[in-house]
């Protein structure tokens, strides 16, 4: 079972679209797959048709153990499942403050699904943050894939997200990875988001072999800005249901093929055999200050 956090601390580069999607993706090429909102906005479960109305059990039922993540899942498509979320998710944060191990409780609610290999792919989508949410994301999964932006202050804003990968390999999960940043919103043709993507290669390529990141794959399938990836969601439709010919359509297939061929290529690492047991406790003491301005 791989487990991918889509994960950026910015809003609007493409999280909710990349989780859906390639989600969508990798479910059509035959895998059985579980997307978690972990955003209290709850877009990626709106996205894939699910409004969590009051009542409906939620990835905030999970962490209030009201439920688990079985009781809480909703099959949506073939292969496809969703764990909702909705505003009563954004309590967490506050709600969690004292409690120790918090960072580790989603990696446990999942564990069953680890040793059963219940799913091809567990897939994150993650909220505009670096709270107490992205840590229990990052610390259930052992892959990172960022969505990226190719702009002029793309590149500052992963600073703060690689520093944070790190501090999580370093002190709760030390199988986590950076495995691939996908560029999305991507104009062709423009010489700006060329020389980010070059910039980006270069940081990549010269990075430490010992951060999480060394060997991160810049993937090939670029995501085109697409009129109809951004009407899908409303139709409450993955891209391959709601225009399986655009451009985005395509796009998110090529990512998805790209994905799958990162078992082969040896890209993705499996967990250390012999793992070492995990530290427990309240490691990151403040996960309010973390939040990105
Ligand atoms: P995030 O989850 O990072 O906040 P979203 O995936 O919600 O970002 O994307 C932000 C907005 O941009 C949404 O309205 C979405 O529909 C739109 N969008 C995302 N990717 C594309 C794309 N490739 N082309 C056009 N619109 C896009
Ligand atoms: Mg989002």
């Amino acid at each position: 079972m791989r487990t991918i956090a889509v994960m950026n601390q910015k809003g609007g580069v493409g999280k909710t679209t990349t989780s859906v999607n390639l989600s969508a993706a990798l479910a059509r090429a035959g895998k059985k797959v579980c997307v978690i909102d972990m955003d209290p906005q709850g877009h990626a479960s709106y996205h894939l048709g699910v409004e969590a109305a009051p009542g409906t059990r939620t990835v905030y039922d999970v962490f209030a153990e009201h439920c688990t993540v079985d009781d809480a899942r909703q099959l949506v498509a073939e292969n496809l499942s969703i764990i909702p979320s909705n505003i009563d998710l954004a309590a967490v944060e506050v709600e969690l403050a004292a409690t120790p191990g918090r960072e580790f409780i989603l990696r446990d609610a999942m564990k069953h699904w680890q040793e059963q290999n219940r799913f091809d792919f567990v897939v994150i989508d993650c909220p505009p943050s670096l709270g107490v949410l992205t840590i229990n994301a990052l610390c259930g999964v052992t892959e990172v894939l960022i969505p990226l932006q190719p702009h002029f202050f793309a590149l500052q804003g992963l600073s703060k997200l690689f520093e944070t990968t790190a501090l999580v390999t370093r002190r709760l999960n030390r199988d986590l990875r950076v495995t691939g940043v996908a560029l999305c919103l991507y104009e062709s043709g423009t010489r700006l988001a060329a020389d980010v993507t070059e910039d980006l290669r270069l940081f990549l390529t010269s990075s430490d072999p010992d951060t999480p990141w060394a060997g991160a794959k810049i993937f090939k399938s670029r995501i085109r800005r697409n009129i109809k990836l951004a009407e899908a969601p409303s139709f409450g439709q993955a891209i391959f249901d709601y225009a399986a010919t655009c451009p985005g359509a395509r796009d998110y297939a090529e990512l998805g093929q790209e994905v799958l061929a990162m078992t082969d290529e040896g890209i993705v690492v499996p967990p250390a055999a012999s793992a070492v047991p995990q530290p427990e406790g309240n490691v990151i003491d403040d996960p309010g200050t973390a939040r990105a301005a």
